[in-house]
């Protein structure tokens, strides 16, 4: 798609006051693909104050009528969804069938499942001699990572339409090309104007003042814990509702009756995918001391076809990033089996899938978050050593059990401190509540626990 050199603000695109732009940049080939502006504190203050002024409006339009407009929206992107994949691949640097079956097919199931649950969602309910109402919380400031970056937009924005909620959206500055084409799908389906608005910028200029601005109800935030802990800060001082996803450094744990060939092989492809940069992937793989040498063999095995399938990360930065965090394993005493810090390509921000054994739950690389196609394999001596490990970390994304009986891998999810737990490699649910426990996050997103972030109750007692 071609870049617009605008911001889309009450339903058209403006020139912004700021004459700052922002040079997005292909990954793989490091050509500069686009340049759109990199909005400023005024900027932000006009989409605000345009998704205020379309608020009562919005909120007021019966919930039929946002799932229709919920509805148009998904059918916008399934008719765009090559452009989505092609946009997505050429700014984050994922496979194209990567992008088409996850970057475009997974924001439209969440769409879709936004404009049934808007007609279904009782806005109302009884509690007694209370009829208690689901209202909007109001305008919302959407702040969104580069790493799915359709998907976490429409994670948010989705609910906060069916909410009847108006959204300032302030995505990454890596990939801002996918929020421009989402506002132009908005736009095609018939959402009224000032109800969604787009300023493009960075982080500490158009987010921060966005985050600040006295007229947002709510910051619903995707990105790290660094900046997810300021912008709690400043959300709490202004005394308004904050919902954040931040970090994680999951857990796979393998218990010893597991299908070991299966758990290994799906547990590094969950790493690679995307080239690890996954909030959820399960870069911490915790096997058992007696299968332990032949977890790494197949880890070892998996990873290295992986070789020349895997795409870029998303900028120089990243893989400067995911390079040191590689050199500080091996500084610290990881075996490293496959992969490794040096560049496999002259061109491109390519990391090789790198492979690490012998790590223990205290090193740098079990602890922290990398984003970048780097796996950890733990040893333990039994099940609460597993437990230990599983939970030792300050977070708590995801994670994935695997054992013979079902019942024994849920007893097990059952003790971990974490949002979501995959049994036996169970399959991603569009509807099911995504969060975090501990440093990683506040507030659940999608499905219906997705959109009752976006809600708040009103009390009338009879
Ligand atoms: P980041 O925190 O640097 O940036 C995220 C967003 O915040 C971007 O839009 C950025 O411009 C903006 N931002 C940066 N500084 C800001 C400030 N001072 N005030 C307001 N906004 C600011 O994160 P990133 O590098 O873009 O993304 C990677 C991180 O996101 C990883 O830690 C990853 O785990 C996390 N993540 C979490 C989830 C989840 O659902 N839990 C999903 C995806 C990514």
């Amino acid at each position: 798609m071609k870049a617009h050199d605008g911001l889309y603000i009450d339903g058209a695109w403006r020139p912004a006051e700021s004459r700052d732009v922002i040079e997005v940049v292909n990954p793989a080939d490091e050509q500069v693909i686009g340049r759109v502006p990199a909005g400023n504190a005024l900027d932000v203050d006009t989409a605000v104050r345009a998704a205020r002024a379309a608020l009562p409006g919005w909120a007021a339009t019966p919930p039929a009528e946002r799932a229709a407009r919920l509805a148009a929206l998904r059918d916008v992107l399934v008719a765009r969804k090559d452009e989505i994949a092609e946009t997505v691949t050429a700014e984050l640097g994922a496979p194209l069938q990567f992008s088409q079956a996850v970057h475009a097919g997974v924001p439209i199931a969440v769409a879709g499942s936004y404009a049934e649950l808007a007609a279904t969602h009782s806005f109302e309910e009884k509690v007694g001699n209370s009829t208690v109402l689901h209202e909007p919380i109001g305008v919302v400031a959407a702040i969104t990572p580069w790493n799915y970056p359709l998907h976490q937009i429409v994670a948010k924005a989705a609910p906060a339409l069916a909410a009847g909620c108006t959204i300032v959206l302030k995505p990454a500055e890596d990939t801002p090309l996918t929020a421009q084409l989402f506002a132009e799908a908005v736009h095609e389906a018939g959402v009224p104007a000032g109800v969604f608005n787009l300023v493009t910028g960075l982080g500490p200029v158009a987010g921060q003042a966005l985050a600040e601005h006295p007229c947002v109800d709510l910051v619903s935030f995707t990105g790290s814990t660094t900046v997810g802990r300021q912008i709690g800060a400043v959300a709490g001082a202004a005394v308004k509702k904050v919902a954040l996803e931040l970090g994680g450094k999951s857990a796979n744990v393998i218990l010893p009756s597991a299908d070991l060939a299966k758990a290994v092989a799906v547990g590094v492809a969950n790493v690679m995918s995307n080239s690890g940069q996954t909030c959820s992937a399960w870069t911490r793989m915790l096997v058992h001391r007696d299968r332990y040498d032949e977890a790494v063999e197949l880890a070892r095995a998996a990873a290295a076809k992986y070789g020349d399938r895997i795409g870029p990360v998303v900028s120089a930065k990243q893989q400067a990033r995911v390079r040191s965090y590689i050199e500080k394993g091996l500084a610290e005493g990881a075996r490293l089996v496959t992969g490794g810090p040096e560049s496999p390509r002259e061109q491109g921000y390519f990391v090789s899938p790198t492979v690490f054994a012998d790590v223990t739950p205290q090193m740098t690389i079990a602890q922290e978050e990398i984003f970048g196609p780097v796996l950890s394999i733990l040893r333990y001596e039994d099940e609460e050593d597993a437990l230990r490990i599983a939970n030792g970390t300050v977070y708590g994304l995801a994670g994935a059990v695997w054992a013979a009986d079902e019942a024994e891998a849920v007893a097990f999810a059952r003790r971990m401190d974490t949002g979501q737990v995959d049994i036996n490699g169970g399959r991603f649910n569009p509807l099911a509540p995504f969060g975090g426990y501990k440093q990683s996050g506040v507030g659940r997103e999608l499905g219906g626990h997705g959109l009752a972030e976006y809600l708040q109750t009103k009390s009338l007692q009879f």
